[in-house]
């Protein structure tokens, strides 16, 4: 079957939508996809809200469709997507109107009810089975009204299928591939067959870094995730939490480093690197990936699970970089968060153990919640002044997506209002409070400068002081960089000496 698949991610990602296509043509389908993402250029100074997707961009897929005469139009999205995804196809329905459209991804997994308005089908859950099954019964004229982990439309009918139970063996479903001549992406204000040229133009880092998954699912269910609601939609499913084998992972990684000699970073996308997994799994996977792909790795995790045993292997096989979340106080998290396995003291013992290891910490913070108070956002400030040097900061803004814990919760005690709206409003910009503003410094300050200005909040001066670094910081020094981004050596040569001061081990 011809099939069309498109996303509106920012950025292009081999995960979620080219895995599914690379597996539905593995399965023998013609699959095109496409990437339109929403403006990538903008998000280097950040746009306080999701952009809607513009007429021009509907035309130019518009005519993508007409090109390729799909039998099959499908879209994955998330919530932040739902505005443009429902625009998008209104105009392919009065384009089109004998292609079915089928959408999948987080938002329609989550909220069925209010995708099937707009889409004929909804794919909810995993969709490599489901969908396999749906191009099956097209292809041959059949009913597809009873296709597991599909909500059917006809006309005022609408069939609400089951979730199908999860697949559990991960290898079966393959690893996403790049199939360039099939493979277009809207750049430039025109959409193109994507190449690895302007796959390098669109990516942050020019594609050094690549992003891999070696298991799905998250055994954790913290309030403000999605992963907490899918515990509920996958009850009775089977496990949630599934890994691929090492040869399956290492054979992706062949991949990669053949197809993109670019790429230095492995980002394993894993929800949490170190789950549990089969006795010697970790030793085992370590010592193979020295062996056969020798590229520094980043990886995520809670703070439960990083020992000296286990960072001491990750660090033989080549990580490099950490992810880990702090998010909020101790009270917040056990209360609010429902993160009970997350506590200050083993945040701060966990970057410990990273630091003497050499290995560079990013912390997860969340800000702006309307659950925590000024003292809950200090006793995060202090957390970070007891972590050494050097270490990272990713600072995202509370918002309330649909159908999380968390934000039932905020509307139970009406707070929702006084948070950002997951439809509407990015989860990457923190507002510029003077809290909020030494919790992004605290990785570039020293630790008594942080405690100065915490003792000094609330005086004109520290506050003249600390938003003048801050404009300096995130408005002067980010436009030159992005201004000398056109001069790739001088950039390349600064960024040596910035990165050279700032992995200095303190
Ligand atoms: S550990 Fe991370 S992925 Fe898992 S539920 Fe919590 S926030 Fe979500």
């Amino acid at each position: 079957m011809n099939i069309l698949l498109i996303t509106l991610l920012e950025e292009i990602n081999p995960l979620g939508l080219l895995h599914l296509s690379t597996f539905l043509k593995d399965n023998g389908n013609q699959v095109t996809t496409a990437f339109v993402p929403l403006n990538p250029k903008e998000e280097l100074f950040g746009i306080e809200g999701n952009r809607v997707i513009s007429d021009h961009e509907i035309s130019e897929t518009l005519d993508l469709i007409a090109e390729k005469k799909p039998d099959l139009f499908g879209m994955t999205l998330m919530t932040t997507h739902y505005y443009s995804a429902v625009k998008l196809t209104k105009k392919v329905k009065e384009t089109f109107p004998e292609i079915p459209i089928v959408w999948g991804g987080v938002h329609p997994t989550l909220l069925p009810e209010e995708c099937i308005e707009y889409a004929d089908i909804v794919c909810r859950g995993e969709g490599e089975g489901a969908m396999l099954e749906l191009v099956k019964h097209l292809e041959n004229g059949e009913s597809i009204e009873n296709i597991g982990s599909l909500w059917v439309r006809d006309k005022d009918k609408i069939t609400r299928n089951e979730i199908k139970p999860l697949t559990q063996d991960m290898d079966s479903l393959g690893f996403p591939r790049f199939d360039w001549e099939n493979n277009y992406v809207l750049y430039d204000g025109k959409m193109q067959n994507l190449n690895k040229s302007i796959y390098q133009q669109c990516v942050p880092r020019k594609g050094r870094i690549y992003d891999v998954l070696t298991i799905r699912g998250c055994p954790y269910r913290c309030s403000y995730c999605s992963n907490s609601s899918f515990h509920q939609v996958y009850k009775g499913k089977g496990k949630i939490v599934r890994g691929r084998s090492i040869e399956s992972i290492l054979e992706e990684l062949e991949y990669v480093k053949k197809e993109f000699d670019f790429v230095g970073i492995i980002n394993f996308q894993d929800d949490v690197f170190l789950v549990k997994r089969d006795e010697g799994w970790l030793e085992n996977f370590c010592n193979q990936y020295k062996e056969k792909i020798g590229l520094t790795f980043a990886c995520k995790g809670s703070p439960r699970e990083v020992s000296e045993e286990n960072i001491s292997l990750l660090k033989k096989g080549g990580l490099g970089y950490f992810q880990i979340g702090i998010q909020g106080s101790d009270r917040v998290n056990r209360e609010i968060y429902n993160r009970t396995t997350s506590s200050r003291n083993k945040i701060i013992e966990a970057s410990r153990v990273l630091h003497k290891h050499k290995v560079v910490a990013n912390f997860d913070v969340i800000l702006d919640d309307p659950f925590a108070t000024d003292e809950d956002t200090l006793e995060v400030i202090d957390t970070l002044t007891k972590i050494k040097k050097p270490f990272l900061i990713s600072c995202f803004s509370m918002t309330f997506f649909p159908a999380t814990v968390i934000t039932k919760m905020a509307k139970e005690r009406g707070l929702f209002s006084k948070g950002k709206d997951g439809y509407i409003l990015k989860a990457t910009q923190a507002k510029r409070t003077y809290l909020n503003n030494l919790v992004e410094i605290a990785p570039r300050l020293p630790a008594f400068v942080i405690r100065t200005f915490v003792k000094h909040r609330g005086e004109k001066l520290a506050k003249v002081i600390l938003d003048a670094y801050i404009y300096i910081h995130f408005n002067i020094i980010f436009k030159i960089m992005y201004s000398i981004s056109k001069y790739p050596r001088l950039l390349s040569f600064l960024k040596k000496i910035r990165y050279s001061l700032s992995t200095s081990w303190r």
